[in-house]
């Protein structure tokens, strides 16, 4: 049996800090999420780990958090410990052409990093709005880039709790996908190999790319981004498109009438009206063109 008050106790006495029943909504980009029964922001990698080792000890479930970028939350909220590893910030190092930067650091700060030492190769990751630990999890990529490409080695915790450091062949990197979805484990710090570059031909390929996404997508909008993985040989966004979806509702969560690919949340979208949403936009654009949808997001009940 869970024993949260046992936790909380534990966690006070070694002095992690936390928060109680924190609404999910507050920490993810989907604003979607009602409360978890604790949720950690453990501040160096030894406080992750012993957070760790006392939901174990105290029998309670938990979920890794970045910025909430790509997760929605149950409406009930998380009855378990959410740690989120945004506090988790040690400064991001730059040695000759290769940059480490701690799970939570922003990837938009590892690349503003890459761009003053004059490292190209991240340019693509600029407005990705995750963290380093999300963006690996994920393999999180766009304008033909992805992080497999630009990843050298990982440090984490594995599913046993214990330190492991593993090159990026081993990391099992697919279309938004790596070895801690299937193999579970906490990610702490990754290295990226980059390449000599102009710091201005750097910055102006990041702002060009940035300008592309406001042009684009529903930015002033909170979303998870795109919601539905691409299918082999389509456009998630077309297919929604040309299934006369635009626009389409359930409560407050919609289609974007901007990119078809982005389900916002209006006002006040539950996450139940997203998960109905994007059952009932699976259902049609299956009948309407015989692709099938799956979700990138990640939904936690
Ligand atoms: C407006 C917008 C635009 C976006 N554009 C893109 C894009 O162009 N390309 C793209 O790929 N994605 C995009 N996304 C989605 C999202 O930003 C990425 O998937 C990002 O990498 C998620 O990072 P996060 O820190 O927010 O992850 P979270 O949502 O916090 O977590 C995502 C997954 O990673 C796991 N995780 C998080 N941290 C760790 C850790 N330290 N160790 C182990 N597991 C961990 C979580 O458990 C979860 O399963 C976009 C999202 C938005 C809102």
């Amino acid at each position: 049996m869970a024993d949260i008050s046992a936790l909380i106790g534990a966690l006070q006495g070694q002095q992690i800090p936390f928060l109680e029943q924190e609404p999910l909504s507050r920490h993810t980009t989907f604003r979607i999420g009602g409360p978890a029964a604790v949720f950690c922001l453990p501040e160096t990698p030894a406080q992750l780990l012993r957070t760790a080792e006392l939901c174990r000890e105290y029998g309670v479930r938990t979920y890794l958090l970045g910025n909430g970028s790509n997760t929605l939350f149950a409406d009930e909220g998380f009855d378990g410990a959410v740690i989120c590893t945004v506090d988790l910030r040690t400064p991001i190092t730059v040695t000759g052409t290769t940059v480490s930067a701690a799970a939570g650091a922003s990837l938009a700060a590892v690349c503003r990093e890459a761009q003053k030492a004059g490292l190209t190769g991240l340019e693509f990751a600029y407005g990705i709005p995750g963290t380093v630990g999300g963006a690996v999890y994920m393999n999180a990529g766009a304008y033909g880039g992805e992080l497999k490409q630009v990843l050298s080695r990982v440090t984490f915790l594995d599913s046993d709790l214990h330190l492991e450091t593993l090159p990026v062949e081993e990391l099992a990197l697919g279309y938004r996908t790596s070895r801690f979805e299937t193999d579970g484990g906490c990610i702490l710090e990754a290295t990226f190999q980059l390449q000599p570059g102009d710091p201005q031909a750097i910055e102006a390929r990041m702002q060009e790319l940035m300008a592309r996404r406001r042009e684009k997508q529903p930015l002033e909008m909170p979303s998870a981004g795109s919601t539905f993985k691409r299918p082999e040989g389509a456009f998630a966004g077309q297919l929604i498109e040309q299934s006369g979806l635009r626009g389409f509702a359930v409560g407050g969560a919609a289609v974007s009438t901007k990119h078809c690919g982005f389900v916002v949340n209006t006002g006040g979208a539950t996450c139940a009206d997203v998960i109905q949403l994007t059952d009932e936009i699976q259902k049609i654009v299956e009948e309407k063109t015989g692709y099938h949808l799956s979700r990138e997001i990640r939904v936690v009940r």
